[in-house]
Parts: C-alpha cells; structure tokens; sequence
C-alpha cells in the first residue's frame, strides 16, 4: 500500500485523537526504524521509552514467536507459566511483592487507585494526594489523578478525591493529608511533566508521613521502571520501598502489559471478584516481558545504562557551555531532559527531519531516552544532528 493509500485510511476511519507526522513507520531493528520511503531514523526516544531494548530484539521477537505458537491467551480462571515467572520477576527483583497484570500503564494505576481505596475502606478513607505536572494515565480516574489541568478539559464531573501539591514540597503534603487521605501518588521521576528529578529528602519524608498517617505510598514507575534510571526501578536510588508500585511501558518492550506490584499485607485486599482484566497477564504480553528481564540481565543492561547516562550528559553539558540555548540538562541514567530557552517542539521537528527521533514535553523540555542497549556511537550521532539543529534555531 503506498503511503497516501495508509494515511487516506487514517484520514476515513481512524479517530483523529492524536497529532500524527505525515510518516508511515514500516520496520524497526535495535536503535533505527524506517519509513515508506527507504529513510532511516536513530530512535533515541524509543516511542515513551517502550522499545528499552530496541525495536526488534532477537530474544524478545522468539519469545513472542514461541508463544504465539504454543498458546496465546489463558482466561485468569486458569494458571499459565509466564505469568507467574514474571510475576516472580518484578518482585524479586523489587520490594517482594504480589503484582496484578493488566495492559497500560493507566490501567495499572487504576488497580493501584482502586487497591489503595478498598484497602482503606473499612477505615472510611478514599483521598489520594497526587503532585503538580504528573502523569498518570486517561482513564477518568487516572487523569483526574494527572494534576495538569489541560488533561481535564471537557471532561467534568472528574472523580472525587483527589488533591493535587506541589512537586517536591513536603510542607505542602503535610498541609494537604487529613483523616480521609489513604495514598499518597507520584512519579519519583515525572516524565511528562518535563522530567522533574523527585529530591533525596523529599522521597524519604513521603515514606515517614505514609508510616505515621498509615497512608499508602503509591509510586508511577511506569515510565521510571524497567532499568531507565541504571536500577530496575527508580525508586532504589533513594533508600525507601514503595506499598505500591505501577508499571507498563517498557515492560513488554511493545507488547501491550501493565503490572501493578503490592506489599503482601496490602494486595490480600484485592479478593477475589474486586477486580479484574481479561487480557490481564496473557502468556504472549507476560512471555515478552520474561524475555525482558532475562535480556536485561544476561546484556548486563543496568550497567550499559549508567555507563551510557554517564556519557550522554558529558556530552550534553559540553553542548550546554558551548550553546547558550540550553537552560538544563537534568536526569537520571537514561532518562535525561534537556531544557532548552525557547520552545522545543519545532527543534524536535527538525531532528526528525534530519533523521533522528526525539520528545518534546513541557513546551521546553527534548526528552531524550534511548533504548538500555544503546552505545556510544548512536548517541554521538543523535547529539551531532541535535547540535546542529540547536544551532540552526538559535
Ligand atoms: C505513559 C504513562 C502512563 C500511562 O500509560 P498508558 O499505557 O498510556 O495508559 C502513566 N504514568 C506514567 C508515568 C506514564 O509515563
């Protein structure tokens, strides 16, 4: 089909929801995808930081092979291999938890909302506080949970019992809890919000708040998770365990999971009939995402992120003293904003342009996230076309 055949289509029958570049992706392999036209692109964005291991790994494309062969899908009334494996993954791998398997990150902060609640409900608390520029999702709940009120237009009557704060303030947490507050909801590191790095303080004060008001300490790792930060997960920078912890995005490196992990006091909440999803952990989406972790492991992954995250702000504070366009340069591992003076998103426009694929958030802020294998070279090429593009806008 040629290209003006597939976004015809588009045009006719798909749901215009969504601002789309006039390119239609055909292939991806490791750190590069291609279009219609034969052009390659260096993807240093991984599509939200869900292709982490790259388009088309090897081990994760036999994983989902082998299964689509074997058995594809298993009703939750029955046991199956790969969900178990992969929930013993997560929480050996985190805080010992039990995990809930579903298919997006909002779904998986929605059986964290609805978890937090029922467990606290013989109590008669409901509330969650949640923080300025999050993200969590666009089901009713998690949006009404998204504090940035550009997700809430049109959308009223939003869910009640939310509380929104300021990032990074524990002042204004204490100020906002009262005695119907049950969680307390944030990303450690918020990636729409432009990346905001949450304090060492700040995380370790939520933590002793949650312990004295026993309220839930719910984290979003749905886009932090999964090794983006040089650890599985963000949280384990900071000394602290979460009650409840969200994932999804990279976790099935493109196949479509989300997992909510909880304490095991806390998950015996969730009884049977509570809730539930019935794709929820099917063998194909859990088979991808053992395939995942086992990859993570065997490449050594954490530490090529490090290594990598390391590298790449060498780079781009060099880029930084040398173009004054640059305000910050900010993250952790590899998850990096780079906030630029003006707005982002016709920078962002001309990376593509020239070849490679970035992020624009918060008006001002490139999000630049490669996939936990990427080396030195993609990234040396990536930040000449955005130097050079820095230059041409400037
Ligand atoms: C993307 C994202 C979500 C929502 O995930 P979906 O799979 O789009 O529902 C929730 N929280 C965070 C932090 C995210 O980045």
């Amino acid at each position: 089909m040629t290209e003006s055949k597939i976004i015809e289509n588009y045009k006719n029958y798909v749901i215009p929801n969504y601002t789309r570049n006039p390119i239609v992706l055909i292939k991806g392999d490791g750190v590069y995808v291609w279009d219609e036209n034969g052009k390659r692109y260096l993807d240093l964005f991984s599509g939200w930081a869900v292709s982490s291991l790259g388009h088309c790994h090897s081990n994760v494309a036999r994983a989902i092979q082998n299964q689509a062969a074997t058995l594809v899908h298993v009703p939750n009334t029955f046991y199956s291999e790969p969900q178990g494996l992969l929930a013993k993954y997560i929480s050996e791998n985190s805080f010992n938890g039990q995990c809930f398997f579903c298919n997006s990150g909002a779904e998986a902060n929605e059986a964290a909302i609805k978890l937090a609640r029922i467990h606290c409900s013989s109590k008669g608390k409901y509330k969650i506080i949640t923080m300025e520029d999050s993200f969590h999702g666009r089901t009713l709940a998690t949006v009404t949970a998204t504090a940035q009120p550009k997700y809430h237009d049109g959308f009223a009557p939003l869910v009640e019992g939310f509380t929104y704060v300021p990032f990074n303030d524990l002042g204004e947490v204490e100020r906002a809890i009262d005695d119907k507050t049950c969680g307390i909801m944030l990303e450690p590191i918020q990636g729409e919000g432009g990346i905001n790095i949450a304090d060492k303080e700040y995380l370790k004060g939520l933590r002793e708040i949650c312990d004295d008001g026993e309220i839930l300490l719910i984290l979003d790792e749905v886009q932090s998770g999964m090794g983006r930060t040089g650890k599985y997960f963000a949280y384990q920078h900071y000394d602290i365990i979460p009650d409840i912890m969200t994932l999804a995005k990279s976790l099935g490196n493109g196949t479509a999971i989300g997992a909510m992990e909880s304490r095991k006091e806390i998950a015996k909440s969730l009884v049977p009939g509570s809730h539930a999803s019935t794709f929820g952990g099917n063998p194909l989406a859990c088979a991808a995402s053992v395939a995942v972790f086992e990859t993570i492991q065997s490449e050594n992954l954490l530490e090529n992120v490090t290594k990598m995250g390391n590298y790449a702000f060498e780079q781009l504070r060099n880029i930084a003293k040398e173009l004054d366009i640059i305000k910050e340069v900010r993250g952790i591992g590899l998850m990096i904003g780079i906030e630029l003076k003006i707005e982002a998103s016709e920078t962002v426009k001309k990376c593509m342009e020239a070849g490679l694929l970035l992020n624009c958030t918060h008006e001002s802020v490139i999000r630049f996230m490669p996939q936990l294998n990427v080396k030195k070279e993609h990234i040396d090429e990536g930040l000449d076309i955005l130097k050079n593009v820095l230059k041409s806008v400037n």
